[in-house]
């Protein structure tokens, strides 16, 4: 059984929890190392448990907390050649694994297999999920901070039954709100973030496969529960689970049994 747990999630900071076969590893930490440890321990587990920490880019909301966590508890980041070099400071004295966005790898038998993302970073990618020797087996995907979604990125999430995908903004809101036009067309552009219409299109494409679905990184500002909600719901089945994963909340995970 593999689970994914959004333990927080937006502009404030990620941390992901993946368990699989007794085997833990951290997706994205981007919250302090106090806070990490908190959400840890309210899962049954220390920094101790965790095997590696992956990374999908060097942003702060991602990387923040990753060089003391991985130097308190001694663990490998698993990160592209770019965002280590866009995280350059960060990561004094940490065991970088250089990965590549086009090269799977294995930890404890789950193969990771990376893609890039569209994002205003040096090397973001993305992930899906499989056991080691289940190539036609159930798979679960991971999407983030992706300005637009990509042929490519479509054709690698299709495999997907699990899938937990950004839905930033509502472009409305977006358009209306607090921000100066700068950020706003940063945040709408095409290396920004996906709003609520672009992740259901893709969910659209993705519904005959998919299971069960997490929205994250939702903005504070721009976007609220119940906008991400309404705008992805009809293009999912209506068998499919959906629910959001919060800044400040664990969310329910999804699980997937092979
Ligand atoms: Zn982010
Ligand atoms: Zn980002």
């Amino acid at each position: 059984m593999l689970t994914f747990t959004p333990l927080a999630s937006g502009s404030k900071g990620n941390a992901n929890l993946l368990s699989w076969d007794g085997h833990h590893v951290l997706i994205d930490c981007g919250l302090r190392l106090k806070n990490i440890k908190d959400l840890l321990a309210q899962q049954g587990l220390s920094g101790h448990d965790l095997s590696a920490v992956i990374v999908t880019h060097e942003h702060s909301d991602h990387v923040g907390g990753i060089g003391p966590l991985a130097r308190a508890f001694g663990l490998d980041v698993h990160l592209t050649a770019g965002t280590q070099k866009g995280a350059d400071g960060l990561l004094d004295k940490v065991a970088c694994q250089i990965i590549s966005p086009h090269q799977p790898f294995t930890i404890g038998g789950l193969v990771f297999s990376p893609f890039p993302v569209p994002h205003d970073a040096r090397e973001c990618v993305g992930f899906t999920f499989h056991k080691e020797g289940q190539k036609n087996g159930p798979v679960m995907g991971y999407l983030t901070d992706c300005g637009h979604i990509t042929p490519y990125i479509t054709e690698r999430l299709k495999p997907c039954s699990y899938l937990a995908v950004e839905a930033n903004h509502c472009p409305d809101m977006l358009r209306d709100g607090p921000y100066p036009r700068q950020l706003k067309n940063r945040v709408g552009g095409p290396y920004g973030h996906l709003s609520n219409h672009q992740t259901a299109a893709l969910l659209a494409d993705l519904a005959e496969g998919l299971a069960e679905v997490r929205l994250t990184h939702l903005s504070e500002n721009n976007n609220t529960p119940d906008a991400a909600l309404q705008a992805t719901r009809p293009s999912l089945r209506a068998q499919t689970g959906l629910a959001v994963a919060e800044q400040y909340a664990v969310a329910p995970a999804l699980t997937m049994s092979w």
